[in-house]
């Protein structure tokens, strides 16, 4: 019988192995295929990310630092910093790298194994799996599932509150060398669309949208082909869901949830990288001590959660709060809010400043809509946007 079986052999999964395998537990770690072989994410980390989590520079592809956004009527905002501010990484890379650190702490790596169940009894838990045609029982004293959005293995511990489609697509380009990110209703309704330069001239283009995510790609690819930016002969999209809100519990008996199937994201963006490599530490951690003491009961491992929403949780109730908020504006108003943006200096006074990290997106919302201009704006366009005690 393992330590721990880790249910999914993404980011989350191969880091929560890598640290448990390093504390000496027998950890094994089944995928659905081969690690870095079923990849839909655009890969942009932030550097502290890349630093935090000693991410491969081999992986690497390219650094950014500066954004152009694209209001609905075609108005820019032109976002740069000083310092590089993110890496993009070539995730399938990312991934077999991660599984790579894992093996090399001991975690025994499973591909081709997708778990079918998940079930406790007594002092373990039994995973059944398929491999080829054959059917299989694996044991284990607890599991870490981190499969990714959208898994049935934790229908017990509820449901996660929200979730939007990503789609995206491989292109080749011409003269794009920084990110653009587009917004509008005609083009990723309530959310936003984007186009990331890799090793030039490739590029990923992709958008979230809660619905007809293949009718919104399409015509995105159109129109960039149109403007010439997007120059490849065919693209074929590939899609998957983006959690908004988090599980309604990331914690069981002998089992722990990280990563997109704990809906570990930002609401802002979708980004889920750099919570997932960090909820997948506090997952170790607590685990470990948790084996140690032979006390794998839900209460035990509660602590788990306690602790990632006591790192994660303010912000991912802010961030969900703007990405609501800014579902409800229309096209007018986005132009709008740009506008006033840039004739206040908001977007080289605050946007550009130097302590709103990367990754803390409620920050950044919290002292925009903290802006008088703004505020007085939305309340004349009528924009329901009372902000109050609930993220204190
Ligand atoms: C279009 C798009 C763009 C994105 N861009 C970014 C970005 O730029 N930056 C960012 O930070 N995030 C981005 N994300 C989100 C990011 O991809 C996820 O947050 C991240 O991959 C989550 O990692 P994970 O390890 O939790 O799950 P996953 O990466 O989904 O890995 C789960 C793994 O488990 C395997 N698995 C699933 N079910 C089973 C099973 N039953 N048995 C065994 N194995 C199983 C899967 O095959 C997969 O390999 C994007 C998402 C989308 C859709």
């Amino acid at each position: 019988m393992h330590d721990v079986l880790v249910i999914g052999d993404g980011p989350a999964g191969s880091q929560v192995a890598y640290r448990l395998a390093g504390q000496g537990y027998d950890v094994a770690v089944l995928g659905k295929k081969e690690p870095g072989s079923q990849v839909c994410c655009t890969g942009i980390i932030s550097q502290v990310c890349a630093n935090a989590f000693a991410i491969d520079e081999g992986t690497i592809l390219g650094r950014v630092r500066s954004a152009r956004i694209f209001a609905p009527s075609g108005k820019l905002i032109e976002l740069w910093r000083r310092e590089n501010q993110a890496c993009i990484i070539n995730r399938s890379a990312f991934d077999v790298s991660m599984a790579n650190r894992a093996q090399s702490n001991g975690a025994q790596y499973m591909p081709s194994s997708p778990a079918k169940s998940l079930t406790v009894e007594g002092d373990r838990v039994v995973v059944e799996l398929t491999r080829g045609e054959a059917n299989l029982k694996i044991e284990a004293r607890a599991a870490v599932v981190a499969t990714g959005f959208g898994t049935r293995l934790v229908e017990g511990l509820g449901k996660i509150g929200d979730f939007v489609i990503g789609a995206q697509a491989e292109v080749e380009t011409r003269d794009i060398d920084e990110v653009e990110v587009y917004l509008g209703q005609e083009i990723a309704p309530g959310f936003f669309a984007w186009l990331v330069p890799t090793s030039p001239p490739m590029a990923r283009v992709g958008l979230l949208a809660r619905r007809n995510p293949e009718f919104y790609i399409r015509k995105l690819l159109s129109s960039l082909h149109a403007q010439g930016k997007v120059v490849s002969d065919e693209e074929s999209p590939s899609y998957r869901g983006v959690p908004l809100q988090p599980l309604a519990r990331t914690y069981g008996e002998r089992v722990l949830v990280v990563g997109d199937a704990a809906g570990q994201v930002k609401p802002t963006t979708g980004g889920g990288i750099y919570y997932g490599l960090m909820c997948a530490d506090i997952a170790a951690h607590n685990l470990g001590r948790a084996l140690e003491k032979d006390n794998l009961s839900a209460k035990s491992l509660a602590s788990y959660e306690r602790e990632w929403k006591r790192k994660l949780g303010r912000e991912l109730r802010i961030g969900y709060w703007g990405r609501r908020f800014f579902e409800h504006l229309n096209d007018k108003q986005i132009d709008r809010i740009f506008d006033i943006i840039k004739a206040n200096g908001i977007d080289d006074t605050l946007l550009k400043a130097d302590d709103l990290p990367f990754d803390s997106h409620g920050k950044a919302i919290l002292r925009l809509v903290g802006q008088r201009a703004l505020s007085r704006a939305l309340r004349v366009m009528k924009v329901p946007f009372r902000i109050g005690t609930q993220f204190s």
